[in-house]
């Protein structure tokens, strides 16, 4: 749709950089604008109006007005702040991990009300103190499922048989899923997966968040379904998320909050 000369939205910040002096430039996710580019014009000063509320992990109404290169935040006011979200660095760390998803997911100008739900609600969740990593699994299947790549697990990729409890399979990203155990597959690019991490990956397609948030599961099965999962949108976003290596330090312990965050 054409975008007025001024307007007003809820949006949520998915990235951002600082630029010149004191102005920042900011990737905004919107339900009915999509993805738009920002700038905030003296945020960084101790006076802006703006000051600390156009910040990541919050649901914002922003008023922008039309700008040449990047439209003009004009007025800011926080609609949700998730501050437990903020409160725990591994669930920060999914945040920004979800958040660069739906960055590269998404065309500039293009309308997002899907995504934009999706990331919300997933923000909540963490912000709820749900485990980071189910929300993150539960988060990359329904994306995976908007941008028209949902991943099948219950027939083989290959051969189109509905796959067995009894056979062995195999997790084929570019081919979209499971292949079963009589199709050959290519050559490379495909890993063993165990019974019970295909099952868990049909229960991230089937289950609303709640019986999710109540399945009790082995560690090393969802690890299993977390290295899946990743292997698979990496294939869907033609690259490797940024924000992972920092996700997987502060897992291991050893991270700082870097600047940016
Ligand atoms: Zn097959």
């Amino acid at each position: 749709m054409p975008v007025p000369r001024r307007y007003v939205t809820d949006a949520i910040v998915l990235s951002r950089f600082d630029l010149g002096e004191a102005d920042r430039v900011l990737t905004l996710i919107t339900p009915e604008f999509g993805k738009l580019k920002a700038i905030a014009k003296g945020i960084r000063r101790p006076t802006s109006r703006l000051g600390g509320s156009l910040e990541p992990f919050a649901e914002l109404t922003v008023a922008l007005a039309r700008g040449r290169t990047f439209d003009v935040v004009t007025e800011v006011r926080v609609g949700h702040a998730w501050l437990g979200l903020r409160d725990r660095l591994e669930s920060a760390a999914t945040a920004w991990y979800l958040a660069e998803l739906a960055d590269r997911s998404l065309e500039e100008r293009h309308a997002a009300e899907p995504l934009y739900a999706l990331l919300r609600r997933a923000y909540e969740l963490l912000d709820a103190d749900m485990a980071p990593g189910r929300v993150a699994r539960w988060y990359e299947m329904h994306l995976a499922d908007e941008l028209g790549q949902r991943p099948e697990v219950d027939r083989c990729v290959e051969c189109d048989r509905m796959l067995e409890a009894s056979e062995t399979f195999r997790w084929v990203p570019p081919l979209g899923g499971v292949l079963c155990g009589r199709c050959p597959g290519p050559a490379t690019d495909r890993t063993a997966l165990s019974l019970e991490a295909l099952k868990l990956l049909k229960a991230y397609q089937r289950l609303d968040i709640e019986a999710l948030a109540a399945l009790r599961l082995a560690p090393s099965v969802e690890r299993e379904v977390e290295a899946a999962m990743r292997d698979f949108m990496r294939v869907a976003l033609e690259r490797d998320p940024r924000s992972l290596a920092f996700l997987d330090e502060v897992r291991s312990g050893h991270a700082a909050r870097p600047a940016a965050v």
